[in-house]
């Protein structure tokens, strides 16, 4: 029975997982295992270069360190596993710095590029970046490239034991570390681990898959003659593999998908060569269901029938697999793993929770009456134990951690007046200290935690990367909440009635002077603001909340999509800002955008409970379901919602949990943007030049988990009418290749590529 939910919660919590898993890095590639550095493939260089950059920038970090270089012979300052493009780089690095090195190789050196089928050209992309290092790069053949690097290493006396494979690292107490190969154990005091991914390819996972006609890599393409040969896969490597091999073979693709999207356009222009002239035969929607001697059986049509295929080699190029169980087994962690247990976790979270409402006397047990202190130690002490078993390391405690911070702060800040929390009478009166009510001091706490956040973000994406796109973004997004969500309605708009800036008839109506809360919906539109049109509003409110929701916001909607949810609102504004660290943890894959159907669910629930209440205002009919509906609405939506349950989950979701699936403005703008999308009139699209070369960063880093590479790569461009865009740039801030810019949809609509399906 708890096969159900245990499954649902597995598939919710892996949807933030990418196909490939990286490693917890932090700064200069650092593992959670101080000392341990975790380069180049392993680490999300998609590409020869970006791999060498990595090796240069950690050889400059590591070398720049104060123990960087030890006077013991027998412990070298630096050894570095995997002879690839990054470790070679990272090596050569560290020795020009004065460190000493030693290089240990599984195989033979640059094992990968060894690999690359005979005479393949290996670009050196992305053209706009030079190359980092003493590595030599530019666009040469896999053996050109092979010969100048071995030369490099000769020059330069680099240590290269080749054919010594790491099996394992240990740290030591005194912080060096012990390396142990199959011949000798090694010492050092920093490692960089540069194992790239290749080693690991993906597996189908069928019988037969282990028969010597079956290969997971492709050698030497002219080794084979007038054979039936079955390619299967759907990217880069496979479609190569397919094309070259068709030249002397009878050649089948099979992809389980039905069109290739994540190929180069140069490879897919070869590919249509291929198909058009007989050459290449693509099986699209097939999967593989088992290889016999001479026949492999390939499922077709979304598994309605069953293809007998005769063929002579087999080679599976699904792409390749994180080496999981080796990097767990060194101690380093991946990223979304659930660490520590979850029981463990459960105890004290509960405890905490128990202890606050024993401390706020509300629990409704006379017996508990009375002994607040009691609550408040045993709060603090569960508090304190899952700071703790946080800090070492458990997943599970930091999502206690975190729901129970962002429940007592939200519970606070309801305080008196209703029925649910826990922090009343002497608590409420505690927490509003200096006659502000604790509600002003939550938006006080919000508006620090922003700018705080905000401007390690803003360094982040904006000075870092030199970018004056996100530099505004961050500078509206704090200052909107300075001004909009902060200044106006705790200081602004009292001085505002009280100096009659805002004319002498206003500032003397009771009805707008007397409530300062109804600033906020100067920007928070309905049905965000739910309130503006209820509970007796001055005029003032209702004409300017019909312009907002119905005039401005559609306009802003035409020119810019959805960016009020990246550049102007506060509930997306803390998640740009606190959740920037956690953007790509966003859910992932089509079922994540199915689930983008709750928040027509709050947008439906939002529209009824208006015409309830106004209703109520203006016939005086309805007025219990109204009433009803306003207070489960405000708990719901209001509180749970959009208050506790998104920022709990930011570590493990990202920031966009209510923006993405719950908020109902954010449906609004999504129905507004998708209509004028359609008829052609919106200025909102990001388009996609022809140079991606599918490393996955715009895709990784997209806080409301769109497969940004996927339109990339077709070149289509991204809409509200296909996604769910908010407009944050980050995709094309992140992008090494700038490939992607904004601009409007129908001017750029001749650029749009779709491959044939034939
Ligand atoms: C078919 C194909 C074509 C490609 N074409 C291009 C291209 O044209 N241009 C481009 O820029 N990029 C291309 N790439 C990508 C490129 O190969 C990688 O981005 C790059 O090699 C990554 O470098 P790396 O140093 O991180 O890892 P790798 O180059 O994979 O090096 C890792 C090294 O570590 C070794 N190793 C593994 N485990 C151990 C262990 N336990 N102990 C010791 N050593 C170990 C391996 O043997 C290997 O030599 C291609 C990739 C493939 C698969
Ligand atoms: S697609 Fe790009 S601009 Fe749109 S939300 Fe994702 S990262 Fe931001
Ligand atoms: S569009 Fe995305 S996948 Fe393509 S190169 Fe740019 S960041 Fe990488």
């Amino acid at each position: 029975m708890l096969t159900v939910p245990a499954n649902f919660l597995r598939r919710l919590f892996d949807s933030s997982n990418m196909e490939t898993r990286r490693p917890v890095l932090g700064a200069s590639f650092e593992s959670n295992i101080s000392g341990l550095y975790v380069i180049g493939d392993l680490a999300g260089a998609p590409v020869v270069k970006l791999a060498m950059e990595q090796g240069s920038d950690v050889a400059a970090h590591i070398a720049g360190k104060p123990d960087a270089k030890g006077n013991d012979v027998n412990v070298y300052d630096l050894i570095v596993i995997g002879s690839g493009a990054a470790g070679l780089n990272a090596a050569l690095g560290a020795q020009d710095r004065g460190l000493r090195v030693l290089v240990l190789e599984k195989n033979k050196i640059a094992n990968t590029i060894e690999d690359f089928p005979e005479g393949k050209r290996v670009y050196a992309e992305p053209e706009t970046r030079p190359p980092k290092g003493k590595l030599w790069l530019d666009g040469a053949s896999k053996e050109d490239l092979l010969g100048r690097w071995h030369q490099i290493i000769r020059e330069n006396g680099l240590a290269v034991h080749a054919g010594e494979g790491v099996d394992t690292i240990r740290k030591q107490k005194d912080g060096t570390f012990d390396i142990q190969t199959p011949v000798a154990l090694y010492q050092a005091r920093r490692v960089v681990l540069a194992t790239g991914l290749r080693g690991n390819p993906r597996r189908l996972g069928v019988t037969g898959e282990d028969l010597e006609q079956v290969y997971h890599r492709l050698y030497s393409p002219k080794h084979y003659h007038d054979e039936d040969i079955l390619v299967v896969g759907g990217g880069n490597s496979a479609v190569e593999a397919a094309v070259t091999l068709s030249e002397q073979n009878r050649v089948t693709l099979s992809y389980r998908g039905g069109q290739f999207t994540r190929v180069f356009k140069d490879n897919r222009r070869r590919l249509e060569g291929a198909i058009g002239s007989g050459r290449l035969k693509v099986i699209y929607n097939s999967t593989v269901k088992g290889f016999g001697d001479a026949t492999c059986t390939l499922a077709v049509g979304g598994g309605e029938q069953d293809l007998e295929l005769p063929y002579h080699h087999a080679f599976v190029l699904i792409g390749a697999e994180a080496p999981e169980t080796f990097l767990r087994s060194l101690g380093i962690h991946l990223e979304n793993d659930w660490t520590g247990s979850p029981l463990a976790a459960a105890l004290p979270a509960l405890a905490a929770l128990a202890g606050i409402w024993v401390l706020g006397g509300k629990t409704g047990f006379t017996a508990l009456e009375g002994h607040a202190w009691a609550g408040g130690i045993v709060a603090l002490v569960s508090f304190m134990a899952l700071v703790f078993s946080t800090v070492r390391g458990s997943r599970f405690a930091l999502l206690g951690l975190s729901f129970v911070t962002c429940y007592s702060i939200y519970a606070a800040k309801q305080a008196e007046g209703f029925e649910y929390w826990p922090y009343r009478g002497w608590g409420a009166r505690a927490l509003a200290f200096w006659n502000r009510p604790w509600s002003f001091w939550y938006t006080v706490l919000y508006t620090a935690v922003m700018t705080v956040f905000g401007l390690q973000a803003m360094k982040r994406w904006g000075f870092d990367k030199r970018d004056r796109f996100q530099i505004w973004r961050y500078v509206s997004l704090i200052s909107f909440q300075w001004i909009f969500f902060f200044l106006i309605p705790e200081f602004l708009f009292r001085w505002a009635v009280e100096y009659q800036w805002v004319g002498a008839r206003l500032a003397h109506d009771p009805v707008f002077a007397g409530q300062a809360w109804r600033a906020y919906g100067l920007v928070y539109a309905w049905p965000l603001f739910f309130y503006t049109f209820f509970g007796n509003p001055s005029q003032v409110w209702v004409v300017w909340g019909l312009i907002l929701a119905f005039g401005i916001i559609p306009v802003l909607v035409l020119f810019h999509g959805k960016r009020y949810c990246s550049w102007i609102c506060g509930c997306g504004g803390l998640a740009e800002t606190l959740g920037d660290r956690w953007r790509h943890l966003a859910p992932k894959g089509k079922t994540s955008v199915r689930w983008e159907w709750m928040n027509s669910v709050v947008l439906g629930a939002a529209v009824v409970i208006t015409a309830l209440v106004l209703a109520r205002d203006f016939f005086h009919i309805f007025g219990k379901p109204a009433q009803m509906g306003l207070e489960y609405y405000h708990l719901f939506a209001d509180v749970w919602l959009v208050g506790i349950i998104p920022v709990t989950l930011y570590p493990f979701f990202g920031g966009k949990v209510w923006c993405r699936y719950w908020c109902p403005l954010a449906k609004l703008m999504q129905i507004f943007s998708a209509a004028f999308t359609r008829f052609r009139v919106s200025r909102f699209a990001i388009h996609a030049n022809e140079k991606c070369i599918a490393c996955m960063e715009c895709t990784r880093n997209c806080q409301v988990g769109i497969d940004v590479m996927n339109y990339a790569l077709k070149q289509e461009p991204i809409t509200n009418a296909n996604s769910s865009c908010i407009g944050c740039g980050i995709c094309v801030t992140v992008c090494p290749m700038d490939v992607l810019s904004f601009g409007r949809e129908a001017a750029q609509e001749s650029k749009l590529v779709q491959i044939s399906a034939g």
